[in-house]
């Protein structure tokens, strides 16, 4: 017995008697969240939380120490910006953990719920990057759907997939919508974020009440996908990539912010990348679930941005970076007289156009025979598209 299955047993069990379905014009609206199925009265649930918190102030640009690399798109981490270029003998490859950064930190939000349309712009306002994991079924009641997830696109965030109408994975829907199969319960979302959301392509998805059961038929569609067992993941680490864990907003009332600060900061001391996940946000007439208060989420996003050395940003940007360091510092070096090279395969449904961070002793980097520029804030940064990366004197 898993611990995602340990806690949703157990959420489900203290959620029972509250089971009940949002009638909303005509349309019965599910909903479910990752961890249990709750509803709640309006009644109880239109004003805030309370669950203010310590909004700090911050002044950092965003993710780190400012800007993002016009080579990598990654964020810069903090420093002199004046790091001579090593100069050292070739050798003693090193791929630094989350870009350069200390530790990170990805906010999610499930189920494509209308309180996250109506805040939408205090996140947006914050400057970051996250991921929304979208069901689909509600997508003709609720007023702003398409265009606010366009919008977040534009703005870098990232768009994943729940599946259509957020049942387990042996077809039990319990909120009252009819299951089509595993396959099309995925396939049609995609085809939605791809086709009206405009996004590329679909690389992560999350399992409704993070069900395993979607991760045979996951594996074959995204390179990544976050289940709901508590924990977080280390850099190198055997974490299963198809059900990364999370710290969730699930306290009755909501957490406040300093609750959430803290989780960062012992993410940060640890070294490791955290995954938020949230699922109502108040104020707000729809609290479908696990009600946390925009400020309480907000008040958290401005501790880590007043960290700095905190890499904020999306699962699909964050988990690319945590694969790759693994793929790559894992290859077996081969040597060719004074130079010695790497190769590695990307994963299947593996983003194009992602870097890594190394640093070395000393010589000559480069990468399909063109020499790697030294960024001053302390690193090459290596493309992970050219599969080959060398070494010479
Ligand atoms: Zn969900």
């Amino acid at each position: 017995m898993n611990q995602a299955l340990k806690v949703r047993r157990r959420v489900r069990g203290l959620m029972r008697p509250a089971l009940q379905l949002i009638v909303f014009g005509s349309l019965p609206l599910s909903f479910g969240c990752d961890i249990g199925q709750k509803t709640e009265p309006r009644e109880q649930t239109t004003s805030s939380s309370g669950a203010g918190g310590t909004s700090a102030a911050s002044g950092s640009s965003g993710a780190g120490g400012g800007g993002v690399s016009a080579v990598s798109n990654l964020p810069v981490p903090p420093g002199s910006g004046a790091e001579p270029q090593p100069s050292g003998a070739a050798q003693n490859l090193v791929v630094l953990p989350w870009a350069g950064f200390h530790s990170a930190v990805t906010y999610t939000f499930d189920d494509a719920q209308p309180s996250h349309i109506a805040h939408w712009p205090e996140l947006k306002a914050e400057g970051i990057r996250g991921t929304f994991y979208l069901n689909t079924l509600s997508q003709a009641s609720e007023a702003g759907f398409d265009a606010t997830w366009q919008d977040a696109l534009k703005d870098g965030w990232e768009l994943g997939n729940h599946t259509v109408h957020h049942c387990y994975a042996n077809g039990m829907c319990t909120n009252g919508a009819t299951f089509t199969t595993i396959d099309a319960e995925l396939d049609d979302v995609t085809t939605y974020i791809e086709g009206t959301a405009k996004q590329a392509d679909v690389w992560t998805a999350a399992y409704p009440f993070g069900d395993t059961g979607y991760e045979p038929a996951s594996m074959s569609r995204f390179f990544l996908a976050r289940g709901v067992s508590p924990g977080t993941i280390a850099p190198g680490g055997a974490t299963d990539p198809f059900n990364l864990p999370c710290i969730a907003a699930v306290a009755a009332g909501g957490e406040p912010a300093s609750k959430f600060s803290g989780d960062i900061d012992a993410a940060r001391a640890q070294g490791s990348w955290l995954i938020f996940l949230f699922h109502s946000i108040a104020p707000t007439s729809q609290a479908w679930y696990a009600t946390t208060d925009i400020t309480a989420i907000t008040g958290s996003i401005d501790h880590a941005k007043s960290l700095a050395d905190v890499w904020i940003d999306s699962v699909v940007n964050v988990g690319a970076y945590w694969v790759a360091q693994k793929l790559v510092a894992g290859a077996a070096p081969t040597t060719n007289g004074g130079a010695t090279s790497w190769s590695w395969k990307l994963p299947a449904h593996f983003p194009p156009g992602k870097f890594l961070r190394v640093t070395v002793d000393g010589g000559k980097l480069s990468q399909g025979g063109h020499a790697l520029a030294w960024d001053a804030h302390g690193y090459y940064e290596v493309a992970l598209d050219a599969g080959t990366l060398s070494l010479s004197p």
